[in-house]
């Protein structure tokens, strides 16, 4: 991956944030201008360079991740504080700017109290900015990281067993997509049972796969930097018409929605595709949360597809689509799937059958 090209697209916009540079402080922010996965590393990007500030602990870390690039490794008994201090002073930086969105108070009034003739400016999605359109290579690494959700996910549904419990299920479906070289779970998989599945974010029990009908399954691998995210319905019992009635529901609504997304379309307007196509089945007060979200580096990342966002979709960028249906005591159904916004339109990075015949097992 070229961080270097991306700190330098970074650099372009310093001048008209009126900065002579950057303190990076959010961490998923290093990383996507270092290729660096640790933490508690801050990165100062001037004008005429930049400066990874970082602690003995990762300096091998560092060699290996992002070669060539300038340290500041301080040592034991040196606070952050200090080496920020002495960097900003030493690069005779006047203004200053911190991430708002990221920086703590304390640490801003420190800052301040060290550096009183330095100017601190607030800025907000500066790196975000950069990081809403994928370039080749992160594409790559989101169609690895499917990969591995969907082999994983694959091995799960052939051995699925109804006496195995949520928990039992998730565990196995992290286990395998590790096997296929995944470092971590996006997030903490999803696996609900029956009227568990009506809470959008259930967490995995005791409760057994074959206790009712059907299982809400939403999960995602980190291939080591990107995340992907999908949601699958598996019926382990039998399609009653009220389900059949809302998963075609779901689907349509997604369907319809994923061939709105197109470069140039409003994030809001893909969301109410789906939205209204629920509401005219007569379920709208039972879609309760956003079309989709970004993904990327973290799960869940800009651009939102939701009611009044007004981001124009742009080619590169990766969302989900996941409507969902959810009646409480009864159950939910929701289907997702990462779609990568291109220059003529979309293309589905995912591929998990989801007619309704292919949510039955066993
Ligand atoms: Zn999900
Ligand atoms: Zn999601």
């Amino acid at each position: 991956m070229d961080f270097q090209a991306r700190r330098d697209r970074l650099r372009k916009t310093l001048k008209k944030a009126g900065v002579d540079a950057l303190l990076v402080t959010d961490f998923t922010n290093v990383t996507y201008l270092t290729g660096f996965t640790g933490d508690d590393s801050y990165l100062l990007v001037r004008r005429d360079g930049e400066t990874v500030l970082s602690d003995p602990r990762y300096t091998t870390q560092l060699g290996e991740e992002c070669p060539g690039v300038d340290l500041n490794i301080r040592p034991p008994g040196v606070a952050m504080l200090q080496a920020v201090v002495r960097v900003v002073r030493a690069a005779k930086i006047g203004r200053l700017g911190i991430e708002g969105d990221s920086m703590t108070v304390g640490l801003l009034n420190q800052i301040a109290e060290k550096l009183p003739k330095v100017e601190l400016v607030p800025t907000s999605d500066m790196v975000e900015g950069l990081r809403l359109i994928k370039d080749k290579d992160e594409v790559e690494r989101l169609r690895r990281a499917v990969w591995q959700a969907e082999k994983a996910f694959a091995v799960l549904r052939s051995t699925l067993r109804p006496e195995k419990t949520e928990k039992e299920v998730a565990d196995e479906l992290e286990y395998q997509f590790r096997l296929f070289g995944a470092k971590d779970a996006s997030f903490p998989s999803i696996v609900a049972v029956g009227p568990r599945a009506a809470l959008p974010h259930a967490t995995p029990g005791q409760n057994r796969i074959g206790e009712d009908d059907f299982v809400l399954i939403d999960w995602g691998a980190n291939d080591g930097l990107y995340c992907s995210d999908l949601t699958r319905m598996l019926v382990t019992g039998k399609i009653s018409p009220k389900f059949e009635r809302i998963y075609k529901t779901v689907l349509e609504a997604q369907t319809r929605a994923i061939a709105a997304v197109r470069p140039g379309v409003l994030a809001h307007d893909v969301d109410n595709v789906a939205r209204s196509y629920i509401a005219k089945a007569g379920f709208g007060k039972r879609f309760r949360h956003g079309l989709g979200h970004g993904l990327g580096l973290l799960v869940h990342e800009s651009p939102r597809l939701a009611v009044k966002n007004q981001t124009i979709l742009k080619p590169g960028m990766v969302v989900t689509v996941e409507p969902g249906i959810y009646l409480p005591g009864w159950g939910g159904v929701r289907i997702e799937d990462d779609v990568l916004v291109t220059r003529t339109g979309h293309e589905v990075l995912t591929s998990v059958p989801k007619r309704l015949e292919d949510t039955v097992v066993g």
